[in-house]
């Protein structure tokens, strides 16, 4: 059976669910098992849940939903912050969470831990998010103003890279809007969901506003039909993010599903050397490459392939991989076996299609670390070339494959080229270069000397093309657009001075 595969039964502590403000076991049904990446040990079960216990979860958020929608913004904002300062409190144990099932190094996880607050500290704003607007007298009499309102029960499935973080991209924005949530984190690194919704609830938030149900395609199918879902935010790999997005819509849900990546790093041969290889190593390298805007491919325009390459393997043999909770470790292990092999099995393609290994992880296990666990260590591949499946296909671990081209046109052209349009960088001191980079590129985030351009909480995150499949971005106001509705209301109140008439004419503005 492999890692993925259910198990029947319940192995070791099982991860329930949250649902209606408490955690709720369900003995019945399918298992999965949660690893500890750095031992390759199972630590946990996670209960899978099938429609029913999906209908439970929704039957909860709709109860809430009505008396939530109701709240005052004075009561919204006052629960949010108090869910801020918990998690402020409290973000050393989420991170040593998402260590022990994740595998990244502590301080990575504190990092992820850092962006979701700065997404619940933007929310704490939502006053001034949902002002409408009003006109004044746009007839005789009349006026006209805009409001946004909540649009109910609305669903998060997100994916395993960053358990806590994508989460909180999501619900705090819904719910400070109005909307009642139910999440549905990834299988395999389940426990840091339930304990935001138990910091969520232990700050005041009414029962069943905000729900977590674990589970796999079973769960999610479950939702994207549910017809008491009226939205639906996913964040995951493409083929699922196109899947989420086709049978949500056609179940007549707004949907936003977000997808996979391949970053390109253009490098122009005026760049800053050292500067451009600590940024390739640190975003090709960080969090293992499991990231979506980890940096896949570096573009080496001209002869600075000669230089940079160099440069980017003396850092890497300096990179110490190892346990995620030592604090010596900069690089952790991969989430599974399975993924692992699998990101083995596109080195070992890419060198039989004629890329150069520079630096080969194949075989790395970290000193004094259990052999047993999901180890890779960093790999460096030049001349890489378009056709080869390590450079088409998202490999979402610690290879970097360096693509030479002659000039700046090719490494534009390439980057146009790719499905995916997650993130991108410039490498220059170039200022025009850059300038016309960030006008002519495809691509939905774009960095100027900055490897992993993640937009700040008050401005959106979202791709191009594979990368996203809707077209609201996630977070920042197109958040709040998207789990909102507009409305618009003109009114006329009786007025002494004035006689009403019977008019058939198609009103028009006096
Ligand atoms: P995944 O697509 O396997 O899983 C994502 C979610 O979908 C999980 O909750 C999972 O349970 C569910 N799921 C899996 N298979 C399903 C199926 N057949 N039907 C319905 N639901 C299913 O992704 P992952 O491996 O957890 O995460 C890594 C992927 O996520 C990478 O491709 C990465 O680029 C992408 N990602 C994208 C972003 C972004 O913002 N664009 C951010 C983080 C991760």
């Amino acid at each position: 059976m492999s890692q993925h595969a259910a198990a029947t039964g319940a192995i070791g502590p099982t991860v329930g669910h949250w649902i209606d403000g408490r955690s709720t076991q369900v003995e019945q049904g399918r298992h999965g098992r949660v690893f500890d990446p750095a031992s390759g040990e199972v630590t946990a079960s996670v209960h899978l849940a099938d429609p029913t216990v999906v209908d439970r979860a929704v039957g909860s958020a709709r109860r809430a939903a009505q008396e939530w929608r109701a709240a005052t913004l004075t009561r919204r904002t006052q629960v949010m912050f108090a869910f801020r300062e918990l998690l402020v409190r409290r973000r050393d144990e989420l991170a040593d969470i998402i260590v022990s099932e994740h595998g990244k190094v502590h301080a990575d996880a504190l990092g992820e831990v850092q962006r979701g607050l700065e997404v619940v500290e933007f929310a704490c704003g939502l006053p001034d998010l949902l002002k409408g607007g009003f006109s004044e007298n746009v007839s005789g009499g009349v006026d006209s103003y805009s409001l946004r309102q909540p649009l109910g029960v609305v669903a998060g499935i997100t994916p395993f890279n960053f358990p806590a973080m994508v989460p909180l991209w999501m619900f705090p924005v819904a719910i400070a809007c109005g909307n009642t949530f139910v999440l549905k984190p990834s299988e395999r690194d389940p426990s840091a969901a339930s304990r935001l919704a138990e910091l969520f609830s232990e700050a005041g938030l009414p029962d069943g506003v905000l729900n977590v149900v674990n589970g796999d395609a079973e769960a999610v199918d479950a939702l994207l039909t549910h017809p008491d879902v009226a939205a639906i935010s996913f964040v995951g790999s493409t083929p699922i993010a196109r899947h989420v997005f086709t049978t949500g819509t056609a179940h007549d849900k707004r949907v936003q599903a977000l997808g996979g990546a391949k970053n390109h790093m253009v490098v122009l041969p005026d760049a800053d050397v050292a500067e451009a290889a600590d940024a390739a190593v640190s975003a090709g390298f960080g969090s293992a490459g499991e990231r979506c805007m980890a940096i896949a491919t570096v573009v080496a325009v001209g002869d600075v392939g000669d230089r940079l390459v160099p440069a980017i393997a003396e850092r890497m043999a300096k990179l110490r991989v190892g346990p995620g909770r030592l604090p010596d470790s900069e690089m952790g292990p991969l989430i599974t076996e399975a993924h692992r092999d699998r990101v083995a099995g596109y080195v070992d393609a890419g060198v039989a299609e004629g890329a150069e290994v520079v630096v080969d992880g194949r075989e790395v296990v970290p000193d004094g670390a259990p052999a047993g666990g999901f180890w890779f260590g960093p790999t460096l591949l030049d001349h890489v070339s378009p056709g080869m499946s390590v450079y088409t296909d998202e490999i979402f671990g610690p290879v970097l494959g360096v693509v030479r081209v002659p000039s700046y046109p090719e490494a534009v052209e390439l980057v146009n080229a790719n499905p995916y349009g997650n993130g991108t960088a410039i490498f220059t001191a170039d200022g025009g270069a850059a300038r016309r980079f960030q006008h002519e590129i495809e691509v939905g985030m774009v960095g100027v000397n900055v490897p992993i351009p993640v937009p700040v909480a008050y401005y959106s995150f979202g791709g191009w093309k594979s990368s996203l499949f809707g077209d609201t971005h996630v977070y920042g106001r197109e958040g709040v657009h998207f789990y909102t509705r507009g409305k618009v209301v003109t009114s006329r109140w009786p007025d002494p001075a004035r006689r009403s008439q019977v008019d058939l004419g198609f009103p028009t503005s006096r």
